[in-house]
């Protein structure tokens, strides 16, 4: 490999997205050196494009972006034991760097310093070559592909979700937004035994998506519906019942609000979204029914879970997949995520495969 052969996808500043050749990096002790095979582009990737900044975190310098990614081991550092070269891995891309309070307690997304691929001023996966922490680096079994690795990044955020909505058996759950995040949670839902889901969004070929991929019913949102009424469809569409578990998966605070009026009383709504910094919600209704509101930062602990759950085939992200690009494309097919055509596009960045 070629010292400067490290084709990148670079974000400058706002509307800045550049293709460049960056160094190989060498692995620390503790690290591996990975091919990098596929990555997922996600909203946030193109809302750091459009906009420069998520919230506080703001970019001042270029970054790598990619956070959803998957890849071979090339080179382990002296210390790793788990993983040689060959293996293929999923990649998580938080690495708690302090074992603080939230770390020792097992909710390592909390922690203040944690390192986070594609968050500034963290470089991302979306490289021909990259090194991680071997510890955040998962073996794939065979049956598994390198996509299906990548796309366990998503599908962390809605085990995430659903462990914190307490989703079991038979429990009625109710999605609002049926794009990646909010299919990623039909699939978990689902499996874990939830029996009717009910999913709506603005977009008739996303809820055809999402009839697809095993929702119960699917509901049409009407810009001219009101947040109460959705809420009483939603009733409708469970034959009277209303949702133990809702989960917001839009950011929108119509959205919110409809959720606080879909859930049943002792219910749970998740919020996943993120839309405005804040939002009016019905606290009244929330107080008198006592639904629980509780928030989904990225996840913990999910990789291991997830590379079972697809293993044993309890799970298919393959639908997900709509658009694949080669890595030369990036900027194509960061045009594509931007215009909100499929549902989740994929970078391929190992010339030679191709392949899902
Ligand atoms: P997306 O934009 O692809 O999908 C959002 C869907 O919501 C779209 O299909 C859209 O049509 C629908 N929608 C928007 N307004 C609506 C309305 N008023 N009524 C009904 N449907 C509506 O985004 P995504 O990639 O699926 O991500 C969803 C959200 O999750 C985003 O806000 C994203 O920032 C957030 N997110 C949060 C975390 C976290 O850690 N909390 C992680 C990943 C993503
Ligand atoms: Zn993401």
């Amino acid at each position: 490999m070629a010292q400067h052969e490290n084709l990148s996808v670079v974000l400058y500043k706002k509307h800045d997205l550049r293709l460049e050749k960056r160094p190989v990096p060498e692995p620390g002790p503790k690290e591996v050196l990975l091919k990098i095979d596929s990555v997922g582009i996600c909203g946030s990737d193109v809302h750091y494009w459009q906009n420069g900044g998520i919230g506080d975190f703001v970019l001042k310098q270029p970054m790598v972006l990619g956070h959803e990614a998957s890849g071979t081991v090339l080179k382990v550092g002296s210390g790793v034991q788990h993983l040689q070269a060959g293996d293929r891995v999923a990649i998580e891309p938080g690495i708690p760097r302090e074992i603080d309070e939230y770390c020792r307690t097992g909710r390592y997304n909390l922690s203040p310093t944690i390192f986070f691929s594609a968050t500034p001023p963290d470089d991302g996966n979306l490289c021909r070559y990259n090194t991680h922490d071997a510890s955040y680096c998962y073996k794939l079994p065979e049956s598994v592909s390198f996509e299906e690795g990548a796309l366990i990044e998503p599908l962390s955020v809605a085990i995430h979700a659903c462990r914190r909505g307490g989703v079991t058996i038979g429990s009625k759950v109710f999605i609002l937004g049926a794009g990646p995040i909010g299919l990623v949670n039909l699939l978990v839902s689902k499996a874990m035994g939830a029996s009717q889901i009910v999913i709506c969004d603005l977009s008739p070929n996303r809820l055809e998506k999402a009839k697809q991929m095993g929702a119960s019913v699917t509901v049409t949102v009407e810009r001219s519906v009101g947040a109460k009424e959705l809420g009483q469809k939603v009733k409708q569409a469970l034959g009277g019942a209303m949702p133990d578990i809702s989960i917001e998966c839009t950011g929108a605070e119509f959205c919110v609000q409809a959720g606080v009026f879909a859930t049943k009383s002792g219910g749970v709504l998740v919020l996943v979204g993120m839309g405005k910094s804040s939002t009016n919600i019905p606290v009244l209704d929330l107080i008198i029914r006592e639904i629980d509101i509780r928030a989904v930062f990225r996840y913990c602990n999910t990789w291991p879970v997830a590379v079972d759950m697809l293993a044993s085939k309890k799970i298919d992200v393959k639908p997900l997949v709509t658009h694949r690009f080669p890595l030369e494309e990036a900027l194509e097919a960061f045009e594509t995520t931007k215009k909100g055509v499929g549902i989740k596009v994929m970078l391929k960045c190992d010339p030679n495969n191709q392949d899902p």
